[in-house]
């Protein structure tokens, strides 16, 4: 593979000028282009995905989302091999971040989609895939992940709002799923950013500040 250049400046908020985060493990996924012109990033769209589906580790997201999925080496890869999709991040199970687009382009997430009566969200909105299923509960170190990368978005970009994929493909889509706790999420961005940031669907609202020691 060719070496690519360095990423230019300093990382501000964490990310480089393009919108690559330090930190984070970088696979370059080619499902991904320019953001429409003058297009601001409002949006934080939260998936849940495991391949195969309820099975963890390995590199099967990553081969989907680089176009390198063996459509052979799983009855369930041949329905989907041949998509074109990707995401800005992977948080994994261990709270491991890998990013397959800068945050400055468009990824291919959210597919036909809407919020707050907008459409095509991947032109405004950053795709974050947590690893796991509909069911199985999320880890402490994916939220904490999740926390941290959208502190740092919204530092950076005007992120208004978080949603899950169902929220932005409702009957569609069913992930994160009902294990998303959208309430601790809100709990780990704070008051600072949920001031500012929004968790769709958390029932918790603005609420009172979180214990001390959260
Ligand atoms: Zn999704």
């Amino acid at each position: 593979m060719k070496r690519r250049p360095k990423p230019p400046l300093r990382p501000a908020g964490g990310f480089d000028r393009l919108g690559w985060l330090a930190g984070a493990r970088r696979v370059r996924s080619p499902n991904a282009d320019a953001r429409p012109a003058g297009v601001a990033v409002t949006l934080v769209v939260v998936h849940g995905i495991s391949l195969p589906p309820g099975r963890f580790g390995g590199d099967a997201i990553a081969r989907l989302f680089t176009n390198r999925l063996d459509p052979a080496a799983h009855p369930s890869f041949r329905a989907i091999a041949d998509l074109r999709v990707s995401a800005h991040f992977l948080i994994r199970r261990d709270g491991a971040m890998v990013q397959f687009v800068a945050a400055g382009d468009r990824a291919w997430h959210a597919g036909t989609s809407q919020w707050r009566g907008r459409e095509r969200c991947n032109d405004y909105s950053i795709g974050i895939e947590l690893e796991g299923t509909d069911e199985r509960p999320y880890t402490a170190r994916q939220y904490a992940r999740l926390a941290q990368v959208v502190r740092r978005l919204a530092a950076r970009w005007p992120i208004a709002d978080v949603a899950g994929h169902s929220d932005v493909a409702p009957g569609r889509k069913t992930d994160p799923g009902p294990s998303f706790d959208r309430a601790r999420l809100a709990r780990l961005l704070g008051r600072a950013a949920a001031a500012r940031v929004a968790v769709a669907g958390d029932k918790g609202g603005p609420g009172p500040a979180p214990p001390s020691g959260l």
